[in-house]
């Protein structure tokens, strides 16, 4: 089977295509052990669905750490057209000279409900949390060589206290590492308090739904990346001008969001981050908080451009994600073609903590690349007509 070119071939592609062929569609090496996944990743496991798996890149990535670095982008999808859209997204980004990330580590959190009496009992745990958070950390520690518990927050109501506990799990996303961790931190507060625990995960984590809480602290990982595209490749690339982009951009991810309550002030983030976390093995259920985040565009002006390098009706885009839950080992991270997608983005296993990060901020990125494409296509009036096309194969 041939990979569909989107784009012109050259030479790193075409030895790219060879790769991924030569890997991905080998028989037998990739085929899931079913004795290893029943006592990881399914019980009562009677086959494995199949999903197309396509690439998108070059995607040109930089930050304050690394130079431009390209990546070929493995997305896991049903959906015609959203392939071609990011590819078309990297192409923009590529010939503005690559996106600029940076991330920040927030941590796995989760978040034990107690019952208390009253506000004395309720004032005394917190007292307690806070006076022994020392003691705490050790506790923690002793369930895990890579996991340290970072910080907490508590909120009450009534007999009800919450406590958000937030650790670091280096390489992995961290939701078992942070449960096993917290049932220990559980024990320990019920043994030497009055409070009780009612639930390990009492939502104040909050895990798999998203919320203003995990838009305001973040969750996981939290990335941005921005471009400034010139005027030119908007004009031939996205097919339309940096002012008909930003007018769609305001209609639709600011006002467009405010009517409907929207916690995503974007066109599209879960749709790159479930294609994203489906190929490289991570949780499914952390889709919703992905889709947490902003996307903003400016057109430049002269006020804007001093030392800055960007030119007048240049067209600025960036997103920000406080919410990507993902890990490079771990989980379904380890399944075969799993590995082979994060190898393919060199962050397959563990590497203190810079493994995640790396594929938080290319995640970021490649969310960068379908806003822009989206966005392009929605103002130019042409999502119809590449649906149809490419979704629908006419
Ligand atoms: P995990 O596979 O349960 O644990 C990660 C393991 O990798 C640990 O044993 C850890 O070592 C080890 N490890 C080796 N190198 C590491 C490195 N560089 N960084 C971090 N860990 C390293 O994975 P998890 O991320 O904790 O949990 C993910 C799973 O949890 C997914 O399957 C997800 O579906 C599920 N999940 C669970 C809950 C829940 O409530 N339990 C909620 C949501 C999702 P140590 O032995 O030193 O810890």
């Amino acid at each position: 089977m041939k990979l569909r070119e989107f784009t012109s071939a050259t030479k790193r592609r075409q030895a790219l295509e060879k790769e991924l062929q030569m890997s991905l569609m080998h028989t037998g090496k990739h085929l899931i052990d079913e004795t290893a996944v029943a006592n990881r990743n399914c019980e009562n496991m009677i086959g494995a669905t199949q999903v197309p798996l396509g690439v998108a890149g070059p995607l040109q990535v930089q930050s304050s750490k690394f130079k431009v670095q390209s990546y070929y982008l493995p997305l896991a999808t049903t959906e015609g057209a959203l392939v071609a859209s990011v590819n078309r997204g990297c192409k923009a980004i590529a010939d503005s000279g690559g996106c600029t990330v940076d991330s920040y580590s927030v941590g796995a959190t989760r978040g034990p409900v107690f019952r208390v009496e009253n506000l004395v009992q309720s004032n005394q745990l917190n007292t307690f949390l806070e006076e022994r958070f020392a003691e705490l950390q050790n506790i923690a520690l002793s369930t895990s060589s890579h996991l340290t518990l970072k910080k907490f927050m508590t909120r009450g109501v009534g007999k009800y206290r919450y406590v958000r506990f937030v650790f670091d799990t280096q390489d992995a996303m961290g939701m078992n590492m942070a449960t096993i961790a917290t049932q220990k931190l559980v024990a320990f507060i019920e043994t030497n308090t009055q409070a009780k625990c009612l639930s390990v995960a009492g939502n104040y984590d909050v895990d798999k739904k998203p919320s203003w809480l995990n838009l305001i602290e973040g969750r996981g990982i939290k990335v941005w990346a921005e471009v400034v595209i010139p005027e030119s490749v908007v004009k031939a690339v996205l097919k339309v001008t940096p002012q008909i982009f930003y007018e769609a951009w305001l209609a639709k991810c600011m006002y467009g969001s405010i009517l409907s309550g929207s916690l995503g002030f974007n066109a599209q983030f879960a749709n790159i981050v479930a294609a994203v976390f489906l190929a490289t093995g991570q949780d499914l259920g952390h889709v919703g908080e992905g889709s947490l985040g902003v996307t903003t565009t400016e057109v430049i002006s002269s006020q804007f451009t001093v030392g800055s390098g960007q030119k007048k009706n240049d067209l600025y885009v960036s997103v920000y994600l406080p919410d990507l839950m993902v890990g490079t080992v771990g989980g379904g991270t380890g399944l075969p073609t799993q590995q082979e997608a994060l190898n393919l983005l060199g962050v397959a296993g563990g590497d203190r903590g810079s493994n995640s990060k790396r594929l938080a901020e290319i995640i970021a990125a490649a969310v960068l690349a379908g806003e822009i494409s989206l966005l392009a296509s929605e103002a130019e009036g042409t999502l119809a007509k590449a649906h149809q096309k490419l979704g629908r194969g006419k």
